[in-house]
């Protein structure tokens, strides 16, 4: 992509409504403008971050067996009055009526839609397990929306629900997806610890919060320093076999937010003790039976006996994890995206636009990287070099190549990664090598 005719419109001062860091890079970076209260359009440097986040959610998801669905966003009441949610929601759920004054509503979540599917679809033990996900826009009427997309009223989520003809198959299912989501987030260069949440219906230790460190996160948390060096991708997956150990390893460490934590009763000494701050990117939660039960989503047993169909549901801020990566990969300059949720793989700077010996080496350069599936922003527009070399920091593209009128009279560009290190002068052809081996 040629910056000259790329919609970036990035800006120099801090806008003044943003909190936090990520509000603020994603809006000075030209990702995100707001239209209303919570409410975010995505340019195109925020939206090529989005669906790279979102390609790496649904490898994983895949990878566990999951199979993509897509289900809409707007619903019929009567669903909700079924599973009893209807009024309970509350003033979170954005009501609508449609011509025939029948109540519909915004989806801020999928329970009973997935459920009506699968009980107009599924009579046999033998058509399960089940895993179904969704990767879709959600809406819920948040009281503060705040920290830009961080807490929207509109957020991107990837949303799935398995069903399982018994708890020992439910519990299977949640295992499956407990690694998927320590993976997912590795992934995405996250060091996401799992921890206990509010259980509900089913009791016991089937909800867990996945959350990443960061001081601007709105959660307390309290864990065991031993999390921060561990890295769920050392580990071989197979969904296929037993994951019940891999999950005991996970959840041996101590991790709790404030609502859980009790000083009294931590098992960790204080020294061993981190406190901090987290962002809540991702939950999981086995309830059982309760929308299955209400809304009549039965199976035959191999018995021939009609029984209510074990739930999971399964939730991944996608949205929210562009923040929360700028949270936690950022300097004073902006941001530093790690490769997986680059925009772009490489910035290309033409140092002095419009001097044939450099456009030619620039053009050449970009061509080859291209035609190699390299994904190169080059900045070809007559600028000052200081200028263009600011908004490259501040956009944050892992890898950027410099070249001017000394560098092509020596057959050299600089390379230099964003994460750091001296630049370094390189062979026009080393710098193509290395970019395109990756
Ligand atoms: P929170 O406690 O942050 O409101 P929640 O418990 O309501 O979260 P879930 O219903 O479990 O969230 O939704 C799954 C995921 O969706 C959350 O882990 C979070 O990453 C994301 N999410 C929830 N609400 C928002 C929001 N208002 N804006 C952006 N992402 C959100
Ligand atoms: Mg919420």
């Amino acid at each position: 992509m040629r910056r000259s005719r790329y919609f970036l419109p990035t800006l120099r001062e801090n806008p003044a409504e943003a909190q936090i860091v990520s509000h603020r890079l994603m809006l000075r970076a030209g990702m995100i403008r707001q239209s209303s209260a919570g409410i975010y359009s995505w340019l195109p440097l925020g939206h090529r971050v989005l669906r790279k986040i979102e390609q790496v959610v649904r490898e994983e998801m895949d990878a566990a067996g999951c199979q993509e669905i897509l289900m809409p966003a707007i619903q019929p009441a009567e669903l909700w009055e079924e599973s009893g949610r209807y009024h309970d929601y509350g003033k979170e759920m954005l009501r609508i009526t449609d011509r025939h004054e029948r109540p519909m509503l915004f989806g801020p979540t999928h329970e009973e839609v997935v459920t009506d599917i699968f009980r107009n679809s599924v009579r046999s033990y033998r058509d399960l397990p089940q895993n179904l996900y969704q990767i879709q826009w959600k809406f819920r009427d948040e009281l503060r929306p705040r920290f830009g997309i961080m807490r929207g009223r509109e957020f991107y989520m990837k949303d799935n629900y398995s069903f399982d003809l018994d708890h020992a198959g439910a519990v299977r299912s949640y295992n499956k997806m407990f690694v998927a989501y320590l993976r997912t987030f590795a992934r995405l260069g996250l060091t996401s610890i799992p921890m206990q949440a509010e259980s509900g219906a089913i009791g016991g230790d089937y909800s867990h919060e996945f959350i990443v460190l960061a001081d601007t996160g709105e959660s307390a948390v309290y864990c065991d320093r031993a999390w921060l060096d561990t890295d769920p991708l050392a580990l071989g997956i197979d969904y296929e076999a037993d994951l019940q150990p891999v999950v005991d390893e996970w959840t041996r460490l101590y991790a709790a937010t404030d609502d859980k934590h009790d000083p009294a009763a931590c098992p960790v000494p204080e020294d061993a003790l981190y406190q901090g701050r987290g962002i809540e990117v991702g939950h999981i939660f086995y309830f059982g039976t309760k929308y299955s039960k209400a809304m009549g989503a039965t199976v035959n047993d191999p018995d021939g006996a009609e029984v209510a169909v074990e739930m999971g549901s399964y939730g991944i801020g996608v949205s929210r994890l562009a923040g929360a990566i700028i949270e936690a990969s950022h300097d004073e300059a902006g941001i530093i995206w790690p490769e997986v949720a680059a925009p772009f793989g490489v910035g290309l700077i033409n140092l002095r636009a419009g001097d044939a010996a450099c456009d030619q080496a620039c053009e050449a350069l970009y061509e080859r990287l291209v035609e190699s599936g390299v994904e190169v922003l080059y900045d070809d527009r007559d600028e000052r070099a200081g200028v263009k070399f600011a908004e490259m920091e501040l956009i944050g593209l892992p890898w950027q190549v410099a070249i001017g009128p000394r560098g092509v009279k020596a057959g050299t560009a600089e390379l230099k990664a964003r994460a750091g290190g001296e630049a370094e002068a390189l062979s026009f052809e080393s710098v193509a090598a290395r970019l395109i081996e990756g």
